[in-house]
């Protein structure tokens, strides 16, 4: 499996490492070239504003819609599934509005603006998982054919999947845990 992480700013090679625990060939994508001949694409965390104008700027924005609309597995973490929603509440950005979800930037006040949480994720079993927040984001909203996967003790959305699409607010490249990048691998299999 050939898995291109999107390397334009942020924490690409933290997934670029993950990815290799996993025995996966894991390539920074930087290029709409080199999206060629890949299972699937990570959009990582970092700032939102930057990726997107970067991706418009590097003609990656149109090539990755089209992509996803044909079933192409993404998986966005924080900044990256900010990059993927349909809407965004706040701030002046425009995502490639793929995924039906509706998202809020640095959505956490202050005095909680980055935090770490055991989460409950029933699709990768009963042991918590460690979800790092880092000026993150939340789902205010999800459409139809969207499936929730994790909520905060409150009832906040924190990560969901439609079809081939996955995304969380959190930072799982920043843990030991690989469960959740194995999810995703497994979304590409079909094994989920
Ligand atoms: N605050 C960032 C944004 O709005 C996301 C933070 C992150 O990816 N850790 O893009």
């Amino acid at each position: 499996m050939k898995i291109g992480v999107l390397a334009l700013q942020g924490a690409f090679a933290e997934h670029i490492e993950l990815l290799k625990k996993l025995k996966v060939d894991a390539v920074p994508v930087r290029l709409p070239r080199q999206l060629e001949g890949l299972d699937g694409l990570i959009i990582p965390g970092g700032e939102s504003t930057t990726i997107t104008k970067l991706m418009a700027n590097y003609n990656l924005a149109h090539k990755i819609n089209e992509l996803a609309r044909e079933g192409f597995p993404i998986f966005g973490t924080c900044a990256g599934m900010i990059v993927i929603a349909s809407g965004v509440a706040n701030g002046k950005i425009t995502p490639i509005g793929v995924m039906a979800i509706k998202v809020k930037r640095n959505a956490f006040g202050r005095q909680v603006d980055s935090f770490e949480t055991e989460l409950s994720i029933p699709v990768l079993g009963k042991k918590p998982f460690p979800g790092v927040f880092i000026r993150a984001p939340l789902i205010e909203s999800v459409g139809r054919g969207v499936e929730v996967l994790a909520k905060l003790a409150d009832g906040t959305i924190v990560a969901a999947r439609q079809g081939k699409l996955l995304v969380c607010a959190f930072h799982p490249e920043l843990t030991d845990d690989l469960r959740f990048h194995r999810y995703f691998l497994d979304i590409i299999s079909g094994k989920r």
